[in-house]
């Protein structure tokens, strides 16, 4: 199994790391050639959703990720990544890749109460750790989207079928477990490929 990590901006590297704990192999995605290499899942980390938005489109990424998670390619975004991948952005006309069907509010928290770290049960884990920075939340899911973990009644983290959307970031803390159910996503996955 191999993970492509978005490296085009933001925490990608903290990513690299969690998936080297757990023994899974990756690469970083910096541009389109390197989308040459076959693999299995997508993980699209925290930093600004917009700089990370342009920056796809720019470096001609953008159209082929989103060809090969329509067609099922397992992917994870944590924060600004779960932003890039949200069908709909609160107050906001911009849609990204628009493939997981919830709404997501940016820096929800305002942006002075979005940095916080807390524990809460993420549904098939347990209590896990969650960092938040300047975070956004999810205000509705839609459709078969599953709710993983809520925070003070607001919706942190979300599945639908082969994607998955959290608003903190996992990757900032020793815990892998997200990382572990996102490796189990993508074994229960046939994908073969867009094309
Ligand atoms: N506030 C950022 C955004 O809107 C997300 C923050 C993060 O990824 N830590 O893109």
């Amino acid at each position: 199994m191999k993970i492509g990590v978005l490296a085009v901006q933001g925490a990608f590297i903290e990513h690299e790391k969690a998936l080297s704990t757990l023994g899974i192999s990756h690469f970083e995605i910096r541009q389109s050639k390197d989308l040459l290499t076959s693999f299995d899942g997508l993980i699209l980390p925290g930093g600004e959703s917009t700089v990370m938005g342009k920056l796809l489109r720019d470096l001609k990424l953008f159209a082929p990720l989103k060809q090969e998670i329509e067609a099922g390619l397992p992917v994870f975004g944590t924060c600004a990544g779960l932003i890039l991948l949200s069908k709909t952005i609160a107050e906001d006309e911009t849609v990204h890749f628009g493939t997981l069907n919830v709404t997501t509010k940016r820096n929800a928290y305002g942006r002075q109460l979005g940095s916080f770290k807390t524990f809460s049960n993420f549904k098939g884990i347990g209590s896990i750790p969650m960092t938040f920075i300047r975070a956004p939340y999810i205000e509705a899911v839609h459709d078969k989207t599953e709710i993983l973990a809520t925070v003070n009644h607001h919706i942190v983290a979300a599945r639908n079928r082969t994607q998955l959307g959290t608003a903190f970031h996992p990757e900032l803390t020793e815990d892998v477990s997200v990382h572990q159910y996102f490796i189990d996503m993508i074994k229960e996955n046939t994908f073969e490929g867009a094309s």
